[in-house]
């Protein structure tokens, strides 16, 4: 096991480490996911709230692309996600058991390894040495699925900061999950100036029995909001919720988003060296969110067929 030489190791278990994960599989032996949170998915994300579920990232997808659009149609086959009606001009799909069955589903049977935060890769000899802690793992190929500023971090603590990557500029704000008996809560979405996103996430059709709230905060009150202590952060927050109509909220909790999402982006599509065999995709490339991540995988997945 000390010396084992994975045939690629991808950091990051998101929709672009786990749909590049689920492309690979049939081509190669021996992938291995590390992700440094306790569960895959990433900004594809669901928590228990009360006795539902609810969407705290990644709301829908709608897809701009033949090639989510195709994903979109695989999942739909396996009842993983479905198309709900936003009274809107644009096809929108969700997942009835939350958003974070995608990556899951995308990603069974591959190894992962969780709770590991990839400190570092080195160049040795024809391979990759990965740091997680004092963890040393081996790969023929490294692929790096996390935002942009994450790479930029990870190659300079590399010591390989001198790749021509995209820009991002990605929002900052709050999302809060809870639960509420707001009787005049008709709509899936809702906004108001202060709360850009209200959502029921039970309207929206993840399977629950009660309504279960996503709300977003803006980024100018997040940004107040950073400043406070956990206690009042919370007694500013629900006081903003009750303007906006919310009585009896329970099982609050939160969540701060330092990448959120990029909008109107039109980045360079993917990143793949072929003489080091290292890649980069995610979000931050192409056209950004969910088709941005899932193009850029497919990029990668071709530039390490095509440089086996
Ligand atoms: C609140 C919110 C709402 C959104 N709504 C929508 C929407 O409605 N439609 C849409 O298309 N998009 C939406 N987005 C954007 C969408 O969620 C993202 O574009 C997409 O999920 C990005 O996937 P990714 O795999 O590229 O990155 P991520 O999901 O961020 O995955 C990267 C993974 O890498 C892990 N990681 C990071 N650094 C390391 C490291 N050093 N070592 C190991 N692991 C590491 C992270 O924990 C994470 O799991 C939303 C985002 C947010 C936050």
């Amino acid at each position: 096991m000390k010396n084992k030489i994975h045939d690629v190791i991808i950091i990051g278990g998101g929709i672009s480490g786990s749909y590049l994960a689920f492309k690979l599989k049939d081509k190669f032996q021996d992938i291995l996911i590390i992700e440094k949170s306790k569960v895959l998915g990433g900004r594809l994300c669901t928590k228990p709230v009360g006795s539902g579920l609810a969407d705290y990232g990644c709301q829908y997808f709608s897809p701009k692309t033949d090639r989510l659009a195709s994903l979109v149609n695989m999942l739909k086959k396996k009842s993983i996600m479905k198309k709900i009606d936003m009274n809107s001009k644009k096809d929108v799909f969700i997942s009835p058991y939350g958003m974070n069955k995608i990556p899951q589903y995308l990603s069974l049977g591959i190894p992962a390894i969780t709770n590991s935060f990839v400190d570092r890769i080195i160049r040795r000899d024809d391979n990759w040495d990965v740091q997680v802690g004092s963890l040393f793992l081996h790969a023929k190929r490294v692929i790096a699925t996390i935002p942009i500023k994450q790479v930029a971090a990870l190659l300079e603590n590399s010591g390989l900061s001198t790749f021509k990557l995209p820009r991002s500029n990605y929002n900052e704000f709050f999302s809060v999950t809870f639960t509420s008996n707001k009787s005049d809560k008709v709509n899936i979405v809702e906004n108001s100036k202060s709360l850009p996103w209200i959502c029921n996430n039970k309207l929206k059709g993840v399977h629950n029995d009660k309504n279960v709230y996503t709300v977003n905060f803006s980024s100018e009150l997040s940004a107040n909001y950073q400043k406070l202590d956990t206690k009042n952060r919370e007694e500013s927050m629900r006081k903003v919720l009750h303007i906006n109509g919310f009585d009896k909220i329970e099982n609050f909790s939160l969540h701060f988003w330092k990448y959120g999402f990029s909008l109107n982006q039109n980045n360079i599509s993917h990143f793949y060296d072929k003489d080091i065999h290292l890649g980069i995709c995610g979000d931050s490339f192409s056209i950004g969110q969910v088709d941005g991540a899932i193009i850029s995988s497919d990029k990668v997945y071709h530039e390490i067929l095509s440089n086996i």
